[in-house]
């Protein structure tokens, strides 16, 4: 099974990744002897951590092209697909991954404004048709999202500002529709968000 937790920055992914990286293997959900893997984009590989210094790089030391910044994160991608999560799947393990190809779509094309021709096609390049048994997208407001990462040292995509966000926030409401993802209201607190999502998780995976 493939699972992948999507949405805007701040939006509390990673803490709700964590939750689960506890909470899954010890829920019933998943049988017996079936290990998790918890991987991200970018960076699930030890080349995508560089790539992820590249693409994160607060300084913009390498003014990154968006054209370029695609391509970065469609190399990452590719690594990432071939090496960690198909080889896991393959081995009959569960891999849940922060973010994936939505991630593409809201921000180099929604975002960047890039061409979503190109990137679905760089998707079923690198992804070779792979998609997630389920995405939780964790919907939280750019408003609520720029208070939230106010406070902490931001990447140099966090730096864009709210209009960017904005951008981004209308590519996730698209993608979800499209493409039938689970929708959790992100805005509540840390518990009651995981309470949600584990709810999800167990009536998705409990009745296969
Ligand atoms: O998920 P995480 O917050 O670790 O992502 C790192 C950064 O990469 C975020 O600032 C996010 O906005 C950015 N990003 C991006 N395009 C993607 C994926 C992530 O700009 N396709
Ligand atoms: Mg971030």
């Amino acid at each position: 099974r493939f699972l992948v937790i999507e949405g805007i920055d701040g939006c509390g992914k990673t803490t709700q990744l964590n939750e689960l990286h506890e909470w899954l293997p010890i829920s019933g959900i998943m049988p017996r002897g079936v290990k998790l893997e918890i991987t991200r984009e970018p960076g699930g590989t030890s080349l995508g951590n560089v790539l992820r210094r590249i693409l994160l790089d607060p300084d913009g030391e390498y003014n990154l092209e968006p054209l370029t910044e695609l391509l970065l994160y469609a190399a990452d991608r590719a690594q990432h697909v071939s090496q960690v999560i198909l080889p896991a799947l393959d081995r009959g393990d569960w891999v849940l991954s922060d973010r994936f190809c939505g991630s593409t779509i809201a921000y180099q094309g929604y975002g960047r404004r890039l061409s979503l021709t190109i990137i679905s096609q760089l998707e079923e390049m690198v992804t070779s048709g792979l998609q997630p048994d389920l995405t939780l997208w964790l919907a939280l407001s750019p408003e609520d999202a720029i208070i939230r990462i106010k406070d902490r040292s931001v990447d140099r995509i966090e730096n864009n500002g709210i209009i960017f966000l904005k951008q981004v926030a209308v590519g996730f409401e698209k993608l979800a529709h499209e493409r039938f993802w689970t929708q959790i209201p992100a805005q509540h607190s840390k518990t009651e968000v995981s309470t949600a999502i584990k709810g999800v998780i167990g009536t998705v995976f409990s009745n296969l």
